[in-house]
C-alpha cells in the first residue's frame, strides 16, 4: 500500500492504534514490532474489536478483502504517515527535548498556551519513534499550536523525530549525564540534543528558546534565531527564585514589570522549566496575568517531584527517574531546604555503563561531605561504593528494614531511576 492511499483512509478514519487493547471503533491498526511482540498476530483481533483497517508488514496476515493491507515496514509507514500529516497543517509546531525537565516544561507550556489557543500536545511521556508519530497524527485543523516532547537514548534519534515533526521552534530544557550507556560520552549527549538546533538552524523563520545560563547550549546554538531567558535584566525573559520552602516560588521581569509566582513545583532546578514557559507564552502573546495563573495552578503527577505529607512524615517523592544530573540538582535542593530531621533514600541511577561506580561513588561524598545523617541507599550500584551509610541490595531487604524500623516526624526525600520502584516503600513511610 502507498502513502498517498493510506492518507486518503487515514482522512476518513483518524484515529490510530497500535495495542489492541485499545480498539477504538472505526480506528487504523498498525501492526509494530517489538523485542517480545509482533502486532502482526493481532490485525485480525484488532477488526475484530471494532478497527476499521489494518496495517501489517508480514505478507501471509495481509488479506485486502478483510482491510487488512500490507507494507515494507509498519513502523517507517506510521511514521512517514506522521510526517505527511504534519506537512498538510502548517500550524507552529514547538520541539521539545533535553536530558531531565522535557515533560514538566512540556506541561508547563502547554498550561499556558492553553491559555489562548487550542494546543496539541504530547500525552504523558510519549516522546519516542512512536510516541512522536502517533501524537502529530492526532493533530486536527482545530489545533492551533503543538508542544510535542522528543526523547533520546542514542545519537541520531531526535533527528529522526525532528525530520518527523519538522519544527519551528525548539526548546532543549538542558543536557546533562543521562543513558551514558546508549550515547557513549556527554559530548555525545550534547551533539543527541543538540539535533534539534542543527534542524532549526536550517530552517527559515525557526527560532529557539534558551536558558541563557546554560553555557553548553548557548556553545551550539550559534546561527540560530534565539529567545533567551535566565537570570541577567537584558534577557527577553529574566526571573530568579525567591523562595524554596519547599515550593518553588519565582519573580520574572517583562519590560521592567516584576511578576511573582508561586507554583507547586518542588526543587529550584524548575525555575529553569517554568521561565521557559513563561518566555514561550510571552512570545506567543499569553497575557502576563494568564501565564501566572497557569504556571501557579500545574501540579505535577507520576512521581515527579511530588510533595506528599504522611501521617508520619513528609516525603517527596522523586521516584519517577534518576541520572547524576537530576540527582546532583535534587540534592543540591535537598541540601538548601531549612527543614528537620531531612532523611534521603536514594536508589541506584541506571544506564550509565562503565561511569556507573564514579557517579555512584560521587553522590554518596557529596551527602557525606554534605553533613547528611541520615541517607539510605538501595541497589546494587550504591551497594558496591564505599560509604558508611547503610546500603540494601533490593527494594524488598529495604523495605523489610522499613517495617523493623519504622521512620517518624523526618523530611524524606525519595529518588531513584525507574527500574527500582522506590515509590512502593511510600506506604511504609
Ligand atoms: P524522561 O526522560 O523520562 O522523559 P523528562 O526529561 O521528561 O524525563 P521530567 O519527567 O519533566 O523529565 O522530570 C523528571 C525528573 O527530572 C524530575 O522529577 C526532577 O527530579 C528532574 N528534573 C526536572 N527538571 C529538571 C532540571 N531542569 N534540571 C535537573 N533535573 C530536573
Ligand atoms: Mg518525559
Amino acid at each position: 500500500m502507498e502513502i498517498s492511499q493510506l492518507y486518503e483512509i487515514f482522512k476518513q478514519y483518524p484515529s490510530i492504534t497500535t495495542d489492541t487493547r485499545n480498539c477504538a471503533k472505526d480506528s487504523i491498526f498498525f501492526a509494530l514490532k517489538g523485542s517480545n511482540f509482533n502486532g502482526n498476530l493481532y490485525a485480525k483481533k484488532a477488526l475484530e474489536l471494532g478497527c476499521k483497517y489494518a496495517i501489517v508488514d508480514e505478507a501471509e496476515f495481509a488479506d485486502e478483502s478483510q482491510n487488512i493491507f500490507l507494507v515494507d515496514d509498519c513502523l517507517t509507514m506510521l511514521q512517514q504517515l506522521a510526517s505527511f500529516h504534519r506537512s498538510k497543517l502548517s500550524i507552529p509546531v514547538i520541539g521539545v527535548t533535553g536530558t531531565n525537565g522535557k515533560t514538566t516544561s512540556k506541561e508547563l507550556i502547554t498550561a499556558v498556551l492553553s491559555q489562548e489557543f487550542n494546543v496539541l500536545s504530547t500525552h504523558g511521556n510519549l516522546n519516542n519513534h512512536i510516541g512522536v508519530p502517533l501524537t502529530l497524527l492526532k493533530m486536527t485543523k482545530a489545533h492551533e499550536i503543538a508542544v510535542i516532547e522528543m526523547g533520546a537514548n542514542h545519537v541520531g534519534e531526535i533527528k529522526t523525530l525532528v525530520e518527523i515533526a519538522r519544527p519551528n521552534y525548539g526548546l532543549i530544557t538542558n543536557v546533562g549525564r543521562a543513558h551514558i550507556e546508549g550515547f557513549g560520552s556527554f559530548e555525545n549527549i550534547i551533539k543527541a540534543k543538540g539535533e534539534l538546533y542543527d534542524f532549526l538552524r536550517e530552517q527559515k523563520n525557526s527560532k529557539i528558546f534558551i536558558d541563557n545560563d546554560n553555557p553548553y547550549l548557548k556553545n551550539i546554538s550559534e546561527g540560530i534565531a534565539t529567545i533567551s531567558y535566565g537570570n541577567d535584566d537584558s534577557l527577553f525573559v529574566c526571573g530568579r527564585a525567591v523562595s524554596n520552602d519547599p515550593y518553588l516560588s519565582f519573580v520574572w521581569k517583562f519590560s521592567k514589570n516584576d511578576h511573582i509566582v508561586k507554583t507547586n513545583l518542588i526543587g529550584e532546578y524548575n525555575l529553569s522549566n517554568a521561565l521557559a514557559a513563561v518566555a514561550i507564552g510571552k512570545y506567543f502573546g499569553v497575557k502576563t496575568a494568564k501565564i501566572c495563573k497557569a504556571i501557579e495552578e500545574y501540579v505535577p503527577n507520576n512521581n515527579r517531584s511530588q510533595l506528599k505529607k504522611t501521617e508520619k512524615n513528609t516525603l517527596i517523592i522523586d521516584a519517577y527517574n534518576a541520572n547524576p544530573t537530576s540527582m546532583g540538582a535534587a540534592l543540591q535542593n535537598f541540601t538548601k531546604m531549612d527543614v528537620p530531621n531531612k532523611t534521603l533514600i536514594l536508589g541506584d541511577m541506571r544506564e550509565l555503563g562503565n561511569d556507573s561506580e564514579a557517579e555512584h561513588q560521587k553522590i554518596v561524598d557529596f551527602i557525606a561531605s554534605n553533613s547528611i545523617d541520615n541517607a539510605f541507599f538501595v541497589g546494587d550500584n550504591f551497594s558496591k561504593t564505599n560509604t558508611t551509610y547503610p546500603c540494601f541490595a533490593t527494594l524488598d531487604d529495604f523495605t523489610n528494614f522499613l517495617k523493623a524500623n519504622p521512620m517518624e516526624d523526618r523530611f524524606i526525600l525519595i529518588k531513584g531511576s525507574r527500574g527500582l520502584q522506590l515509590e512502593k516503600c511510600v506506604d511504609l513511610l
